[in-house]
């Protein structure tokens, strides 16, 4: 089987300003030793990559614009070395704390492309979920990221949120829609037992309402142009994230700091979480998992059938030396005559039914003999 150079590098940045009532990431309040100390082992992990360049990057967290100016400056030279021709460089940011002179310093450093963490346009809702910004904040972001130059944004909204309406997501899906921003990310509120909101036994929604919300969200995005090409994820034609892609398409990708996860030559691994640990005992893994042929062919199809396009059948074949048909050939007739999948001349691809049912599609999928190779 052949080694996949990585081409893809994402780095975790644990920090945030204020702790989000519904979060669940690997993340701690932002302190500037610690923030210092960060970096510092941010450089040793990268050092361990010299030579290699990689076609995206993603700079996720956590908040990476809690960063001071200085610290993310230095992350930003560090980063540097890395940066391929035509990399897709996206660094994730919160309005409440990513000013002028940062993104003056994303434009220096090469970052292209900026997610935006705007998740509602009610100020009620925000104060309740505990988001500091206002949406004159991400307006604000929005206008100075394009006054310097990156139209490449991506703007995450949030549904299901507690007290929520239907006309509360309308106006913030009319306002994305009036940004004509390239990229939408919309996620259900989901319910973390070590979230602030799990601790006071804050209730999700019911499944048929969250169904609305999303119904909403695809019939407003398709009329004003948008795709809908990944469960989560809308875009203008030819504006998908590249980055998230690669994972995606099931390829490889490096993964730096805390509770971040990569894949490379078969083997996916997380990064401890313990962000202490992290800091102070070098390399240590939460999980570190050799993939077996049988293991890498599900993952594809799980992570390819979040695509609307789907499963290219070529790609498989290229990849795996043999047919997904023949090897998925008991799961892919159920869920043809479900409904719930589509076989076309070059790809297999879930409906809209099948994209609501993906979990059911995939326990089908996990029925399969190994492989050996
Ligand atoms: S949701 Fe994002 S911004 Fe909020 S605390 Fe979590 S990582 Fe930080």
């Amino acid at each position: 089987m052949e080694q996949n150079k990585a081409k893809s590098l994402y780095i975790h940045i644990p920090f945030c300003q204020h702790i989000c009532e519904y979060c669940d990431f690997v993340r701690v309040g932002y302190h500037q030793d610690l923030a210092d100390r960060f970096l510092k082992r941010c450089e040793q992990d990268l050092s361990l990559r010299q030579g290699e360049t990689f076609e995206t990057i993603y700079i996720g967290g956590g908040t990476p614009s809690a960063l001071s100016i200085e610290q993310l400056k230095t992350l930003l030279m560090l980063i540097r070395p890395f940066i391929d021709v035509n990399c897709e460089f996206t660094m994730e940011a919160n309005p409440e704390n990513f000013s002028e002179d940062k993104i003056k310093l994303c434009v220096e450093y090469g970052v292209n492309r900026i997610s935006l963490g705007v998740q509602s346009v009610q100020s009620k809702l925000l104060n309740l979920i505990g988001r500091k910004h206002t949406l004159e904040d991400a307006q604000n972001v929005i206008s100075l990221l394009r006054k310097w130059g990156i139209d490449n944004i991506s703007a995450d909204g949030m549904y299901g949120l507690p007290t929520q309406t239907l006309a509360d997501f309308k106006d913030t899906l009319t306002w994305l829609i009036h940004q004509k921003l390239p990229h939408v990310s919309l996620y259900a509120l989901t319910i973390e037992p070590n979230s602030a909101f799990g601790r006071k036994h804050v209730q999700s929604i019911d499944n048929s309402l969250e169904g609305d919300f999303y119904q909403l969200a695809d019939d407003m995005l398709s009329d004003a142009g948008y795709q809908h090409y990944e469960i989560s994820n809308f875009c203008l034609p030819g504006m998908e994230s590249r980055h998230n892609l690669t994972y995606w398409h099931y390829e490889d990708f490096v993964a730096i700091g805390p509770g971040a996860a990569g894949k490379e030559n078969h083997r996916r691994y997380t990064i401890t979480k313990n962000i202490h640990r992290y800091l102070t005992e070098g390399i240590i893994f939460d999980e570190d998992i050799q993939l077996s042929v049988t293991d890498e062919m599900f993952e594809f199809v799980m992570m390819g059938l979040r695509l609307k396009k789907g499963i290219e059948l070529r790609r498989f074949k290229t990849r795996f030396g043999i047919s997904i048909e023949t090897v998925f050939n008991k799961a892919i007739e159920k869920n043809i005559e479900k409904g719930w999948l589509i076989f076309s001349d070059t790809h297999v691809f879930p409906s809209d039914d099948g994209r609501l049912f993906l979990h059911d599609v995939l326990i089908d999928f996990m029925e399969v003999e190994p492989v050996n190779g």
